[in-house]
């Protein structure tokens, strides 16, 4: 079955421009001006923009965090997903302490495989490193994880020190592997969120305060410190403030292989939003906290000169009245995430695009096209070219729509977006030539969504990359 896209303007990461796009089968067979194919059954897509479908490559889907889990399951995140103009994203599949990685990854593989309705991959977070995971770690793009992650943060639970973090990383570089670390650091926040529990200060406020910047920033250059001396690709999960940044920007004009993520909230909100009324704040609890309003600037301008390449969600929602709650009385017991899977693209093109701070082709590169090249799909996701998947979001740049849980699809009783006006979203979303979404309808099936295996992919230095 093939379909044609006639009449839109097509955007990719290196040019934008009127183009029809013939999709073959699940790929997508032709892009050019005034294509034919008489079999074909023709989308009119005049007025309309042609985008990849993104890519988002840090969620949490069914995330288990003590007795609770992370509100949506690989059904609902991925209806989510699907409505906001995402066709992929990357999980993690998180080890258990002593739990060997491959059986980690099972566990993920079982809970994806039946509800998936968008592509999907994982990477896989090293919490518990011992020689026979640090001997497992080469084993993993067979099995098609390209990347693993470590935490500097979460002391006591899933922290790694710098001791395996090293470790790991080095057999990561051997493998090809990119590694992946959250940096703040854990030991010193945990003497603080302690002492401030002691002390009563458990408000939502105090999320922030017993998380610094300067704790992420110095966590931030001492995992680039280890990647330089090791020399090994090093990608900085969700980087808030400039702090950290400072870091990564020193780093990449070395020429070291460090790339680095923002998330979309830490565009839009600040450590006050957790200071809300009554225990509303606690909606806004994910870590790295929210920061200062003179960051966001810091992050946009980041986003614009490549500092920061790519823009993902963290996506790990938490239902407030039954799960957050759980943390009324203590800090610490707060659930840390936020959901944002369905909004990514919607609340980034408003404020990026619209606001005028990068255009439409920034924009396809920040959450699709490099996030594919960094992860290994490079080819298969995340352009509108020829043998790539047909993933496509069809997007109408004059249509107005105020976000709303109301309106959202994930399994979570808030959006933090909510009463933002965006002009701009995807009324039409195939995944692999396959209509998933078309105006408010959703058209996937649960199990139709599929794994993907990533490729190694060897990076060179920062001064190599192509293009802004
Ligand atoms: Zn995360």
């Amino acid at each position: 079955m093939s379909v044609l896209i006639k009449g839109g303007t097509v955007v990719t990461a290196e040019w934008m421009d009127a183009a029809d796009v013939l999709i073959d089968g699940e790929t997508i067979g032709a892009v050019g001006a005034g294509l034919d194919a008489p079999e074909a059954e023709v989308v009119d897509a005049t007025g309309r923009f042609v985008l990849p479908g993104g890519i988002d490559v840090h969620t949490h889907l069914a995330m288990p965090l003590g007795d609770i889990a992370s509100s949506d399951d690989f059904y609902t995140g991925h209806v989510a997903a699907a409505f906001g103009g995402t066709t992929t994203h990357l999980d993690f599949a998180n080890q258990s302490k002593g739990e060997s990685l491959l059986a980690a990854l099972d566990e993920w593989h079982a809970r994806a495989r039946d509800k998936a309705c968008i592509d999907y991959g994982f990477h896989l977070t090293l919490t518990d490193v011992n020689k026979a995971v640090l001997d497992e770690i080469a084993r993993l793009p067979q099995h098609g994880v390209s990347t693993i992650k470590m935490l500097m943060a979460y002391k006591g639970r899933i922290m790694v020190g710098d001791e395996d973090l090293f470790l790991a990383m080095r057999r990561a570089r051997d493998a090809g592997i990119l590694t992946m670390v959250h940096c703040e650091n854990g030991d010193v926040i945990d003497i603080l969120v302690r002492e401030a529990v002691a002390s009563g200060h458990v408000a939502p406020k105090y999320h922030a305060l017993t998380r610094p910047p300067q704790l992420e920033g110095e966590a931030t250059g001492r995992a680039i410190a280890m990647a330089e001396v090791l020399d090994a690709p090093l990608y900085v999960v969700h980087v808030t403030c400039e702090d950290a940044l400072t870091r990564v920007r020193e780093a990449r004009a070395r020429g070291s292989r460090v790339t680095a993520e923002t998330c979309v909230q830490y565009l839009f909100f600040t450590a006050d939003n957790l200071d809300t009324k009554g225990f509303e704040g606690a909606k806004w609890v994910c870590s790295p906290p929210f920061r200062q309003g003179k960051d966001h600037e810091v992050l946009w301008s980041a986003l614009r000169d490549n500092s920061l390449s790519v823009v993902s969600t963290d996506h790990c929602p938490f239902d407030f009245e039954t799960q957050t709650v759980l943390g009324r009385d203590d800090l610490s017991r707060i659930p840390n995430g936020c959901p944002g899977i369905e909004d990514r693209l919607q609340v980034l093109h408003e404020a990026g695009v619209n606001g005028g701070r990068f255009n439409l082709q920034r924009f396809v590169d920040l959450t699709a096209t490099t996030p594919a090249r960094v992860f290994g799909l490079e080819g298969r996701k995340g352009a509108i070219a020829p043998g790539c998947d047909a993933d496509i979001a069809l997007w109408n740049m004059e249509a107005e729509r105020t976000i709303s849980v109301k309106t959202s699809h994930s399994a979570v009783d808030y959006n933090l977006y909510e009463g933002m006006k965006v002009r701009g979203f995807p009324e039409r979303v195939y995944l692999r030539g396959k209509l998933l979404v078309d105006g408010d309808r959703f058209l996937g099936e649960p199990g139709s969504g599929r794994y993907l295996h990533r490729r190694v992919v060897r990076s060179r230095n920062s001064h190599h990359e192509r293009g802004r």
